[in-house]
């Protein structure tokens, strides 16, 4: 469960993503130096005086422009209503007092939670002084001037917001629960896919009733199941930056990807696999992710008995010699499979995650090695000795032999394959050293 939750609120511009990256420690800022992009992520966690937390920039949910309207300010308190134990409500002293302030002021009047008011961009004594104006708000239990950018003032607020946390907090209150990273080329049918899983239950589990569903790398609970979907906010994105869309979109597909477990890669059925395609499967598999392929808009196929044996081997073919993802195919429109496909994606989570006995694995693979022992090179033999999973992150195995320097790679191979058919690592590439014993 995951607890001490801060949010920021306030108009545009006032300087709430400057101190969201300052709370995380810039842990995992991300700092585009484009100006008026989105930051990918407005959900991050920092600690203070040994207690862990986490923040949301509100901010980061709604438009960017200076435009902003009642619903959107509504929305942005809502969220931060809903979601936090502390609300940060940011004004900028060198502004001074505006209206939209007053009207943020008028919606924060009906919590409850403690809010507050954080006069930023007091980056000198003279401004500093000027902070008395926002008193007449008249919501807040206090105010803290700031300055975002260079952090002074930000130890005392924090010191502050701190005592309202009950207890320590947890480092990653997402520990173990699978993240899912949706990928594909424009139009196969992303966002109605993510959509459709969050219509099921309209259900979004960060630990507190009634959150709204704009909150970014939430948790949701669909079928069943719990997971997060990393990154949906950032389908978000200031107008301004229209020229860079493409660009953006790759770049977000990276990071997107690089912050998942599983990669739910979608193709379009009435397209077929295409480079891009391709290349987004090459880069999963060389971050180690866990991946499922999905053949979307099988609706619009036409198909005879053979059609899903021909999608397959089509696809195995331009992937290979990545042979081990699973394909399933699906409608978005129709529903078809969906179910099917969120299962599966949990499935190849599992075999991530999963830690083969040493036992098991002597007794299924020595026997193997034993029936084909790897060929001698140079009249040198390769004896290996016995094999363990290593204790890392990604499924990875040491096989020790007295000359892991001989074993060659068609042999890793023929073990690998062997590993599959024994253990079932579908969807989950995995690793295999060789050490000197
Ligand atoms: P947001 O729209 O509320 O998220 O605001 P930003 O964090 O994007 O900041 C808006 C502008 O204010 C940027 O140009 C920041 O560099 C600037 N800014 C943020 N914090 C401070 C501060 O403490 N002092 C000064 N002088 N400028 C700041
Ligand atoms: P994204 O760009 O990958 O997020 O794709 P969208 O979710 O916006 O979908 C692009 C278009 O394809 C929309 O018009 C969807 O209605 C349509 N679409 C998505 N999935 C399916 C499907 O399974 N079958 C059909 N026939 N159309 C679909």
């Amino acid at each position: 469960m995951s607890s001490n939750i801060i949010a920021i609120v306030g108009r545009p511009n006032v300087g709430k993503s400057t101190l969201f990256n300052r709370l995380i420690g810039q842990r995992k800022a991300i700092m585009d130096n484009v100006s008026g992009v989105t930051r990918d992520r407005s959900y991050g966690h920092g600690d203070w005086t040994g207690k862990y937390y986490t923040v949301i920039d509100t901010g980061g949910y709604v438009h960017g422009s200076e435009d902003i309207f009642e619903s959107e300010i509504n929305r942005q308190v809502e969220l931060a209503m809903n979601e936090a134990d502390v609300i940060l409500f940011m004004v900028d002293v060198d502004a001074g007092l505006t209206g939209l302030d007053e009207e943020f002021a008028n919606v924060l009047r009906r919590t409850d939670k403690p809010v507050y008011v954080v006069a930023n961009k007091a980056d000198t004594n003279a401004r500093m002084h000027q902070m008395g104006e926002f008193y007449a708000l008249g919501v807040g239990i206090d105010i803290y001037p700031i300055s975002s950018q260079s952090g002074s003032g930000t130890g005392e607020l924090l010191d502050e917001v701190v005592k309202h946390f009950k207890d320590e907090g947890v480092e990653d209150p997402d520990a173990g629960i699978p993240k899912i990273a949706v990928l594909g080329r424009p139009n196969v049918g992303k966002s109605s896919f993510v959509n459709l899983l969050l219509g099921e239950e309209r259900n979004i589990v960060t630990d507190r009733a009634g959150t709204t569903r704009d909150a970014i790398h939430a948790r949701y609970n669909a079928f069943g199941k719990e997971f997060i979907i990393v990154d949906t906010a950032g389908l978000r994105r200031k107008s301004k930056v229209s020229e860079d869309i493409e660009f953006y979109s790759v770049l977000r597909s990276v990071r997107a990807l690089e912050d998942a477990d599983v990669c739910i890669v979608i193709l379009d059925a009435t397209r077929g696999i295409e480079a891009q395609d391709v290349n987004i499967i090459a880069l999963a598999e060389k971050n180690r992710k866990g991946i499922v392929i999905l053949v979307n808009k099988w609706d619009l196929v036409e198909k005879d008995t053979h059609t899903t044996k021909q999608f397959e081997d089509e696809i195995y073919n331009r992937i290979a010699p990545i042979s081990y993802v699973p394909i399933i195919f699906t409608s978005v429109v129709t529903k078809q499979r969906i179910h099917k496909a969120i299962e599966v994606a949990m499935e190849v989570y599992d075999n991530k995650t999963k830690k083969i006995p040493t036992s098991k694995l002597n007794d299924a693979m020595l026997p193997e090695i034993e029936r084909y022992p790897p060929p001698a090179i140079k009249g040198k033999f390769v004896k290996i000795k016995y094999i363990t999973q290593l204790p890392t992150h990604n499924p990875t195995f040491a096989f020790f032999c007295n000359l892991p320097q001989y074993v060659k790679e068609s042999y890793v191979r023929y073990l690998e394959n062997r590993m599959r058919e024994h253990f079932g690592f579908t969807g989950v590439p995995i690793k295999l050293v060789f050490r000197k014993k």
